[in-house]
């Protein structure tokens, strides 16, 4: 009798997504916990009905968390996001609901940044690419003179669009690798640490037209939204790579994929697209100078568990009415 009244007095989470066991065993022991299984992202008529009555949601960057969603929430906390980017949540109008919103930014800093230099590499050295010549049996001839020939990185210009937590770490394993940097903010960092990571600022257009290689790494919001498009690549140098590790709607990838067949551009990496997941017919698989990941910038072991860790905590705190770890507004 005194489990079932206990029971029904748990506070009640909402998981759009599995997640780490460590993490489920952690919210069992002090929530009722409901988990999503089935079609990934949740239907919306799912979700709908689901966070009618929980104090807690714990959701992912493609579950769509707007003012229709909010207005249905009618006991709802805390929104946990397991990820730093939150332009799939209304955040005002969820503020203005008294909604906390908790997010996991730093602890994916790294494994980020990772990606985006991995990326530059791949590109540059076309790595993907002689992967795909040697699977599909075209390695013919070895070592020509102009076989399989990719460009240095060493004293390349890299453009960093957003010098946040990402983009600086991007730059720190730039400088390593004797890149210049040229980065475009809202505001510029100070000049210590524009000193430290020898980065220097410029206006968009400075980044857009004398950039080697452009790597995004601002959020996705109406400023960012489709900012590149055929106006910028046809800015871009003929020579110049595109990498996006941010978000895809931040990126017209048709105007892309025509920039790319017509070598408006040299080439482009991206591991976040404008609907997600891509499959096989999508037109930028078509193409040879791109190089396309499955949205893995914060996928490695460690970062994933830490991110896990942090979603629970922001959980935890927001259904109680405090301040999560890294809370969006309030
Ligand atoms: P951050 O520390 O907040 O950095 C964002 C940077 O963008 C800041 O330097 C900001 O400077 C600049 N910025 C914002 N709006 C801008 C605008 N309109 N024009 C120019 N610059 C602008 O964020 P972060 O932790 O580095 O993360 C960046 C983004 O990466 C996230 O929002 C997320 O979408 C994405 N991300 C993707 C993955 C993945 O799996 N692929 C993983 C992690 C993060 P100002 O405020 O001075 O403009």
């Amino acid at each position: 009798m005194r489990q079932i009244s206990q029971i029904l007095q748990k506070k009640r989470v909402f998981l759009t997504r599995t997640l780490h066991n460590f993490a489920l065993n952690e919210l069992k022991k002090k929530y009722q916990i409901e988990i999503h299984s089935g079609e990934i992202p949740i239907p919306k008529t799912k979700l709908l009905k689901k966070i009618q009555n929980v104090e807690g949601l714990i959701c992912f960057p493609y579950d769509k968390i707007d003012k229709e969603m909010i207005d249905a929430a009618k006991n709802l906390k805390v929104i946990s996001t397991f990820s730093v980017g939150y332009d799939h949540i209304d955040t005002q109008y969820a503020l203005k609901k008294k909604i906390r919103v908790g997010y996991t930014p730093e602890v994916l800093t790294d494994a980020t940044a990772d990606l985006a230099f991995s990326l530059i590499l791949d590109i540059l050295r076309r790595v993907s690419e002689g992967d795909r010549t040697i699977r599909e049996g075209k390695w013919r001839q070895i070592y020509g003179a102009y076989d399989y020939v990719g460009i240095d990185l060493q004293g390349k210009t890299l453009g960093i669009l957003g010098l946040g937590r990402i983009g600086s770490t991007l730059a720190k394993r730039a400088k390593a690798f004797d890149m210049k940097i040229i980065y475009h903010n809202r505001k510029s960092i100070s000049k210590n640490k524009e000193k430290a990571l020898r980065a220097k600022y410029v206006t968009l257009d400075k980044l857009i037209t004398q950039s080697d290689i452009i790597s995004i790494h601002v959020p996705h919001t109406k400023e960012t939204d489709q900012l590149f498009d055929m106006k910028v690549f046809r800015k871009m140098r003929k020579t110049a790579y595109l990498i996006n590790t941010a978000r895809g709607k931040i990126v017209n990838e048709k105007d892309l994929t025509v920039a790319l067949k017509k070598k408006i551009i040299a080439g482009a990496a991206l591991d976040v697209y404008e609907n997600e997941p891509i499959g096989k017919k999508h037109p930028l698989t078509k193409i040879q100078n791109i190089v396309l990941v499955p949205h893995i910038g914060s996928s490695t072991k460690e970062t994933r568990a830490k991110m896990a860790k942090i979603t629970i905590k922001n959980l935890e705190l927001g259904i109680n009415g405090k301040k999560p770890i890294y809370s969006v507004g309030y």
